[in-house]
């Protein structure tokens, strides 16, 4: 990534007296939390914001003229400008606001992908994504008779971009990555990965749940087709995501969901529909969780990402070098551009032993499949364990991770 090196340092003390959840002890110990990639915790800013609308102008929006309801209008499109912008997305028109990732992968796979799949057709995605970015187009693959082919990667976490162009033939018509890898933290090269679809006239669709948390993305510049994202891994609600998509192919897609808000008539004899993204936003959305999307937002764009990535990759640098330190440790996912997540496993111990008797020593990581079981099967491992770091964190957390799992590892040998 371009990122300056003038940034300012960030000041993380004062950081983390505006994330409440940080001061909390479990278990008798001071929390530490490396479960980001999970899920993040919250700033007091967002966590207040749905406060605000709650108490001073809960209300319905695109329906009543009243004060309230033109208040929570203006606050939930407002989310949508917020974000259109954070994303460099040409047009607020563009964004269509969903519950996260998973509705998002889940919109394009029926509403674009199940229109144009023919059977012997393909959609290309790779061996480390999320199933979010796997199962929906298992789905519709199998209604249409087509398959999903999953490019490779190398031991080291990396995408081989070379099989990745190779994997793309005439019968493809998605192709599918991450932006940024949940369980290893690989970032992947996606304007070259845009630039190989698009000679090929074969749209590309980008995960981008774990890149947003960490990094400035322009959509316009990674030349994608889609985006999706979701909003409780940065800093928001749950429930909150967004699918960004050029306006030609939310023009052609037909709505995904029916019901109130993405009608413009409705008519027994031939109902017709809002223009893009209201086409695609069925019902009453996240009212309360879009206006602390906004927050977040603004929470982000007051630290600034250059601050934030320098922070977190020093982070990162310092908990990899610790780790490497404890005797049997394995780390998967070695690629040479990461966001700050670390998935290992250490000799003679189950995952699940040593999350459980690091969660009694106050640190929080996840143990499992990670939601990407084609990525474990790659390693022949069933779990790994995966601390995965935000800008709150610190050094002094990673010194006290590091002492706890030496003493769990002493406590399972
Ligand atoms: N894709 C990636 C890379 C993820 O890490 C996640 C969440 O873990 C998702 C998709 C799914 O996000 P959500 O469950 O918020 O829809």
């Amino acid at each position: 990534m371009n990122m300056q090196t003038s940034a300012a340092a960030l000041d993380v003390q004062r950081i983390r007296a505006d994330f409440p959840l940080l001061s909390r002890s479990v278990h008798g110990k001071s929390l530490v939390y490396f479960d980001n990639a999970n899920t993040s915790q919250k700033p007091a800013a967002v966590i207040e914001a749905v406060d605000r609308y709650y108490r001073e102008y809960n209300a319905n929006v695109s329906r009543a003229v009243h004060f309230l309801g033109e208040e929570a209008t203006s606050a939930y499109e407002g989310a949508r400008d917020k974000l259109a912008a954070f994303i460099n997305a040409t047009s607020r028109n563009e964004l269509v606001l969903t519950s996260g990732t998973t509705q998002a992968t889940n919109l394009v796979a029926y509403s674009f992908a199940l229109p144009r799949l023919q059977p012997g057709d393909a959609i290309l995605t790779t061996v480390m994504e999320h199933h979010a970015n796997i199962v929906p187009w298992q789905l519709v693959a199998q209604r249409a008779g087509a398959t999903v082919k999953a490019a490779p990667i190398n031991e080291r976490g990396e995408l081989i971009v070379e099989r990745f162009v190779e994997l793309l033939t005439p019968e493809v018509k998605l192709a599918c990555v991450t932006h940024v890898s949940n369980v290893l933290g690989t970032v992947n090269p996606i304007r070259e990965i845009a630039r190989e679809c698009r000679k090929r006239g074969i749209p590309l669709l980008v995960d981008g749940s774990q890149a947003v948390p960490h990094r400035p993305v322009d959509v316009q510049a990674l030349g994608c087709d889609f985006y999706a994202l979701t909003g409780h891994k940065m800093l928001s609600p749950t429930g909150t995501g967004a699918l960004w998509a050029k306006k030609e192919h939310l023009a052609a897609m037909p709505p995904f969901f029916g019901g109130g808000e993405m009608i413009r008539e409705v008519r027994f004899d031939g109902t017709t529909f809002a223009e893009p993204p209201h086409k695609f936003e069925a019902g009453t959305p996240n009212i309360a969780g879009f206006v602390g999307l906004s927050a977040a937002i603004d929470y982000y764009q007051s630290l600034g990402f250059e601050a934030i990535h320098a922070h977190e990759q020093q982070l990162l640098a310092y908990a990899t070098e610790r780790l490497r330190e404890v005797p049997g440790v394995r780390i998967f996912g070695e690629a040479a551009e990461k966001e700050p997540v670390i998935s290992f496993l250490v000799d003679g111990a189950q995952a699940t032993d040593l999350a459980t008797l690091l969660d009694l020593q106050g640190v929080a990581v996840r143990s499992g499949h990670h939601c990407a079981h084609p990525l474990m099967q790659f390693f022949g491992v069933p779990a790994t364990l995966r601390a995965s770091l935000a800008f709150y964190n610190t050094r002094e957390e990673v010194d006290a991770f590091i002492e706890a799992l030496g003493k769990v590892r002493k406590l399972l040998m």
